[in-house]
């Protein structure tokens, strides 16, 4: 049985000339004059091939190869698109609407043919295939509609991206970057609770599930059962069991309780990338929700997995690095290493040596009021003031997000309390100004030393820690000893 072409073109002359040249090269030939029309017979024809001119009134032929390369029913017939334009930006195009070939349209009729059985070939279709086409042909949507849900769909993928990309901007604080990605799905998700996890490279970090209650408090109950529910799922990605998780409440606001059981739908979605688990997220409605059938859901997780890509690489090479890329100081685990060492070497040696730990004041208050990139002046800024104030042997670390740590070694508690007042009011002194926007800032600091009673690295953290938190609570702006002195 010979062939079917669908032959497309406006010009009269033309599609006379190339329907009688197909025809007299043996295929059966049905024509149209304009995409929608086009569109329309595809169904009732059912074609092996479809051959279009590009320059069309309407809905030109770069219109006509997407809709037909958009629908699953339609994509595997093949299309050769004509041309008269010879121009790089049409052969993009006409990849992109993806067509199978872009001639030009000076060919003649037995290069033609030859392109389009070479085509033919290339592309073989069922009949089962071709005869579900012919079986749509009633239920079809009209050219335009089909048009216009390309469109929207088109549209809305834009639109997400956009949306997603700005996230990227947060790749560095983490929990900045959580509470962009909530509002963002809150403003197109129905939820109760959503929850985020990131998947980092290394397995010693702790395995966080971020979850937005929407500004409700829920029970601790209710959220532990959250996160068993999600690492349940999750874990069959990846082997996180034994892990410690920590559910983080992302938005306090009023009382509210309910338990799982009220939670009607659930979708949790693993982010695999490269066989690998590179996070989840995850969403609980008290509503009937099927999450399952949401349009948008594709486009959503393709966007997500862009941005989860994004932060598991730059989680790694975080890792795989020394210095922190913010403050040029060392990084945490720079900071776990040397301490580990610290301690040991303290304890062969019997010597003395100091921690401390700032944090800076209100510094979400600093991010709110004068936004991210003043933070992370004030961050800089505050790390130099820092480097200023040590001896050259001291060891000066980014701990987490705004936290820096300083180990003195061969230095008692008394030794170090003197820098470490310096650095205080240093900062207190300092006339931040960042593009004329001038800003006041102060840092509480907790400071210890490796006493007999600690018998880790971990233990003297934890009293630095300690102290910290109890300068903070005493009205922040000071320097607290280990046992509150
Ligand atoms: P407190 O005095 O109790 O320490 O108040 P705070 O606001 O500093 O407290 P908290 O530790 O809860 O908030 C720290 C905030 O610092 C959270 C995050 O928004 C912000 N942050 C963490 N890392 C960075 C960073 O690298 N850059 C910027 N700009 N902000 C950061
Ligand atoms: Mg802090
Ligand atoms: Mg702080």
């Amino acid at each position: 049985m010979s062939a079917k072409v669908l032959l497309v073109e406006d010009s009269e002359t033309q599609r006379i000339f190339l329907e009688e040249g197909l025809v007299s090269a043996g295929y059966t030939v049905e024509t149209a004059s304009n995409g929608a029309e086009a569109y329309k017979k595809f169904f009732e024809f059912a074609p092996d091939i479809v051959v279009s001119d590009i320059m069309m009134p309407m809905i030109d032929g770069y219109q006509l190869c997407r809709m037909l390369k958009s629908k699953d029913e339609t994509k595997k017939i093949p299309v050769i698109l004509l041309t008269v334009l010879d121009k790089k930006i049409d052969a993009f195009w006409g990849k992109k609407s993806g067509a199978q070939l872009f001639l030009s349209k000076s060919i003649d009729i037995k290069e033609l043919s030859l392109s389009i059985n070479a085509t033919l070939r290339r592309y073989p279709v069922s009949d089962e295939y071709k005869a579900s086409i012919a079986s749509l042909a009633k239920q079809e949507n009209t050219a335009q509609t089909q048009l216009n849900t390309i469109l929207n769909d088109l549209l809305m993928k834009s639109v997400f991206a956009n949306e997603f990309r700005n996230l990227s901007d947060f790749m560095n604080y983490e929990r900045i970057l959580v509470e962009k990605m909530f509002s963002l799905l809150s403003s197109f998700v129905e939820y109760n609770v959503a929850g985020v996890f990131f998947s980092s490279p290394d397995d010693f970090s702790e395995k966080i599930l971020y979850i937005d209650t929407l500004g409700r408090n829920l029970s601790k109950n209710l959220l532990s059962d959250i996160q068993y529910d999600f690492f349940r799922k999750i874990e069959e990605f990846k082997d996180c069991k034994g892990s410690k998780f920590e559910v983080v409440r992302m938005l306090l606001g009023r009382e509210m309780d309910y338990v799982f059981s009220d939670l009607k739908s659930k979708i949790i979605i693993p982010l695999v990338f490269d066989k690998k688990l590179i996070g989840g997220i995850c969403f609980y409605s008290r509503a009937e929700i099927d999450y399952a059938t949401f349009s948008y859901f594709d486009i959503m997780i393709s966007e997500l997995l862009t941005i989860f890509k994004m932060k598991y690489q730059y989680t790694e090479k975080e890792f795989m690095s020394v210095l922190d890329g913010l403050t040029g100081l060392y990084n945490r685990r720079q900071f776990e290493i040397s301490l580990e060492q610290e301690h040991n070497r303290s304890k062969r040696h019997m010597s003395e040596f100091s921690l401390a730990i700032l944090d800076i004041d209100f510094f979400k208050k600093v991010n709110d009021t004068y936004g991210h990139q003043y933070g992370d002046y004030v961050l800089k800024t505050v790390a130099e003031i820092m480097k200023k104030s040590f001896r050259k042997t001291d060891l000066l670390y980014r701990y987490g997000g705004e936290e820096l740590v300083m180990i003195m070694p061969e230095t008692n508690i008394e030794g170090a309390v003197i820098p470490v007042q310096r650095l205080r009011r240093s900062v207190e002194e300092y006339d931040f100004n960042y593009n004329g926007v001038k800003a006041k800032v102060t840092v509480s600091i907790g400071l210890t030393m490796n006493y007999q009673e600690f018998n880790t690295a971990a233990d003297m953290l934890k009293s630095a820690d300690e102290a910290l938190y109890k300068a903070k609570e005493g009205g922040r702006n000071r320097v607290v000893l280990h046992d509150g002195q």
